[in-house]
Order: structure tokens, then C-alpha cells, then sequence
């Protein structure tokens, strides 16, 4: 089975670098591709119990592909459910701060 912590790492940066560099209008095509891209996760995720604990939390919050700022709060509120699930610390889910951590790095 794969490596469950590695796995998330890599997935979470993956998803949180794409969901930054997101257009802010993005075209039919893009919103498209997008939703088709997240809702995949929940039956492709090579964790099992992570991708069926996912689709519920999905289902209960459908991505918001609107643009990227929405796109990028979305996936930081379903981030923070895994982290509270695995007592990890809550992530502040402002534009400010999801920028800085996933596409501009710290100002200083
Ligand atoms: P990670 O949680 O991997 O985070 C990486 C970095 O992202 C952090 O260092 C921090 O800088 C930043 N970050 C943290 N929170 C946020 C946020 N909310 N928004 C933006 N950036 C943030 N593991 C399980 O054991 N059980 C599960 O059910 C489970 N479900 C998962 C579901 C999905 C869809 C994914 C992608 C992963 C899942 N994982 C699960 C793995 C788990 O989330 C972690 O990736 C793994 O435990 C490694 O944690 P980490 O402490 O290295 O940081």
C-alpha cells in the first residue's frame, strides 16, 4: 500500500500549487476540468478510507471552481477537515495566507 503521510504531502501540494495558479475568471473549459479533476479524487485516491472520508466531506461542500480565490479557500477548508480529524493545527484559510505559503512565499 502506499505511503499514506507521503502521499498526502505530495497530493496536498499538488492540489494547493494548482488551485493558486487558478485563473481568477477561468473559462467553461477550465471550471470544467477543474470539477472533473476533484470530484475524481474521492474514487481514485489510492487511500481508501481517506478518499471515502473525502467524498462525504465533498459531498456536503461541492467545490467551488468559481475562481481561484474561492478555489483556494474551498480546498484549504477541506484541508483543515483532514487536519482536525488527525489532530493537526487548523490552517487560516485567507487569500493572504494561502497565497503565501502555496505561490508568493513570506513578504519579507
Ligand atoms: P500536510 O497535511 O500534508 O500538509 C502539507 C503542508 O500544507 C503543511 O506543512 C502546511 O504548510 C500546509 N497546510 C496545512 N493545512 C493546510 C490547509 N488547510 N490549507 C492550505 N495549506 C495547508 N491521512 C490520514 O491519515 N487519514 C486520512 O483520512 C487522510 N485523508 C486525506 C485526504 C486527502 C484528500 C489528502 C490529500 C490527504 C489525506 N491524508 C490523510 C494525508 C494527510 O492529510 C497528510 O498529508 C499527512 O498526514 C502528512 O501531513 P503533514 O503534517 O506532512 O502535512
Amino acid at each position: 500500500p502506499p505511503d499514506v503521510e507521503q502521499l498526502g504531502r505530495a497530493t496536498w501540494t499538488f492540489l494547493h500549487t494548482t488551485a493558486a495558479y487558478y485563473p481568477d475568471r477561468p473559462t467553461p473549459r477550465q471550471k470544467a476540468n477543474m470539477y472533473s479533476l476533484l470530484s475524481s479524487l474521492p474514487i481514485l485516491y489510492p487511500c481508501t478510507h481517506c478518499a471515502a472520508d473525502l467524498g462525504e466531506n465533498v459531498k456536503s461542500h461541492p467545490p467551488d471552481v468559481s475562481g481561484r480565490v474561492g478555489l483556494s479557500r474551498w480546498l484549504c477548508e477541506r484541508h483543515n477537515e483532514v487536519n482536525e480529524k488527525l489532530g493537526k493545527p487548523i490552517f487560516d484559510c485567507s487569500i493572504k495566507k494561502t497565497d503565501e505559503r502555496w505561490k508568493d512565499g513570506p513578504s519579507d
